[in-house]
C-alpha cells in the first residue's frame, strides 16, 4: 500500500485563501489589511538600502560559499546579541546561542531543546497568540497550557490572568512572551509589568521564553528590548528566539537566531552541544545571506546609522497611522497605546465577512488588522466603515 496513505487533508491556510480572494476582486478601493509583512504608504515591501549596499559589500568581498558551520555566523550571533540583550549578552557571561532559519527556526529549537532537557514540562502560551507557536510545540511534544492575553472588547491586556496562570504554573513551566509588538494584538506589557513579571518568574521558577520577531518597530531598539532585559537579573533561565525578518526587511532570506541564558558555564556547554546535535538533524547548516547581512550592517557604523533611520522610518509611519485611526473614534482611542503591525479589532467574523464582500476590506476572520496596510488617506475611510460594526 502506499506510503501516503495514511496521510489526511491539511486545512489551507486562511492567510493564503484571503490573499487570493483579495487578488481575484476587481474593486479599485479594495483593502488588504491581512497579509503579515511591512508597507510603505505605496503599498510596497521594498528592500532596505542598507540591505542592498551590504549585498553589493557581500558580492565584492565573498571568497567562498562553504559550509558556515552548525552555529552559523559567528559575528552575527555576536552583533545581534548586542541588539538584543546589550553589550556583554546584559552581563550573563553563561550562554549559549546559534544562527536559525528565521524566528520560526529559533522557536522550534528552544521547542526541541525544551523536550530533550526536562521533557514532560509545560509551556503556557497566551490567548490569541501567533497561528504558529502552538504547532511548533505541539510538534516538538511540548505539553501546551493557555491562558487569556487579551480582552478583544476592552482592547487590553489580561494581566490578571497573566498572574493568575503563573500562580497556577508548575515550577519549571515555561512562559511564551511577545518581546515587543504583540501579534495578533499590539498589545503590549508596559515596562513596569515586565519587571514584575520578572521578579515572579525568578521567586516561582518559572522560565521565560521570549518571542522577539519585530524589535524596533514598536518604541526603539532599545526599548523594544526592555522585556528581555528584564529578566537578565531575575531569572537563572531564560530562552529567547530573535527574528531579522520584519526589523532588517529580510523575510525570505530565513535569518534569525536562538539565545538560551544558563546559570553555569557547564549548562550554557550542554545547552550549545544539544543546539548542534538538534540543527545538524533539521537542516545541518544554515543559509548564509541574511545573516551576513545583518552582520555586514551591524559591524559598520555607517550602515548601522542608515539601517537605523530606515527602521525608525518603518515605525514612526505604524505609529503614525495608529494614532490617526485611534483618533477617530473613543470606541478605537486603545490603538494609540499599542505597538507593532498588529491590532485586533472587536469585530465579530459575520462583521469581518461583510466588510470583504460590501466594501472589498480584507482581513482574517479573527479581525486582526495588518496597520502597515492602510494609508494615510484610507484611515478614516476604515474608520467609518468598521465603527458600525464593532462589537
Ligand atoms: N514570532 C512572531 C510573533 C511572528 O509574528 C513571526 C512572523 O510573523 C515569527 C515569530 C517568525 O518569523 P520568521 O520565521 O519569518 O522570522
Amino acid at each position: 500500500s502506499s506510503p501516503f496513505a495514511g496521510l489526511h487533508h491539511q486545512p489551507g491556510d486562511a492567510l493564503l485563501s484571503l490573499i487570493a480572494s483579495y487578488a481575484a476582486d476587481p474593486r479599485s478601493d479594495k483593502m488588504d489589511l491581512g497579509v503579515g509583512i511591512y508597507r510603505d504608504e505605496q503599498g510596497n515591501t521594498p528592500v532596505l538600502q542598507s540591505v542592498k549596499l551590504a549585498e553589493q559589500q557581500l558580492m565584492q568581498e565573498q571568497g567562498t560559499k562553504s559550509y558556515l558551520g552548525a552555529e552559523g555566523n559567528k559575528a552575527y550571533v555576536a552583533l545581534l546579541g548586542d541588539l538584543v540583550f546589550g553589550p556583554d549578552m546584559g552581563g550573563r557571561p553563561f550562554h549559549a546561542a546559534l544562527q536559525t532559519p528565521g524566528g520560526t527556526g529559533a522557536l522550534c529549537m528552544g521547542a526541541e531543546l525544551i523536550v530533550r532537557g526536562s521533557p514532560g514540562r509545560s509551556i503556557w502560551l497566551g490567548e490569541p497568540t501567533w497561528p504558529n507557536h502552538a504547532p511548533i510545540f505541539q510538534k516538538a511534544g511540548v505539553p501546551i497550557e493557555r491562558y487569556d492575553y487579551y480582552d478583544v472588547a476592552g482592547m487590553t491586556v489580561r494581566y490578571d490572568a497573566l498572574l493568575q496562570a503563573m500562580e497556577c504554573a508548575q515550577p519549571g513551566d515555561i512562559f511564551l512572551l511577545h518581546g515587543c509588538c504583540h501579534n495578533p494584538t499590539g498589545a503590549d506589557l508596559s515596562p513596569a509589568q515586565w519587571q514584575e513579571i520578572a521578579g515572579i518568574m525568578g521567586a516561582r521558577g518559572l522560565v521565560p521564553f521570549v518571542d522577539l520577531a519585530y524589535q524596533g518597530l514598536g518604541d526603539g531598539l532599545e526599548e523594544d528590548a526592555a522585556g528581555v532585559r528584564a529578566f537578565l537579573n531575575a531569572v537563572p533561565q531564560a530562552i529567547v528566539a530573535v527574528s531579522c525578518s520584519k526589523n532588517f526587511g529580510l523575510y525570505r532570506e530565513r535569518t534569525g537566531a536562538l539565545y538560551v541564558i544558563a546559570d553555569a558555564a557547564d549548562e550554557a556547554a550542554r545547552c550549545l552541544e544539544n543546539l548542534i546535535s538538534l540543527s545538524r538533524v533539521f537542516w545541518s547548516m544554515p543559509p548564509d545571506h541574511g545573516a551576513a547581512v545583518v552582520a555586514a550592517i551591524l559591524a559598520d557604523p555607517s550602515l548601522t546609522a542608515l539601517w537605523q533611520t530606515e527602521l525608525a522610518d518603518m515605525r514612526q509611519r505604524l505609529n503614525g497611522l495608529r494614532a490617526q485611526l485611534a483618533a477617530t473614534h473613543p470606541a478605537l482611542a486603545p490603538l494609540a497605546s499599542q505597538r507593532g503591525m498588529f491590532a485586533t479589532l472587536p469585530l465579530s467574523p459575520e462583521a469581518v465577512g461583510s466588510l470583504r464582500e460590501r466594501f472589498g476590506v480584507y482581513m482574517p476572520l479573527s479581525g486582526r488588522i495588518n496597520i502597515a496596510g492602510l494609508r494615510a488617506e484610507t484611515v478614516s475611510h476604515f474608520a467609518e466603515l468598521i465603527l458600525p460594526l464593532l462589537s
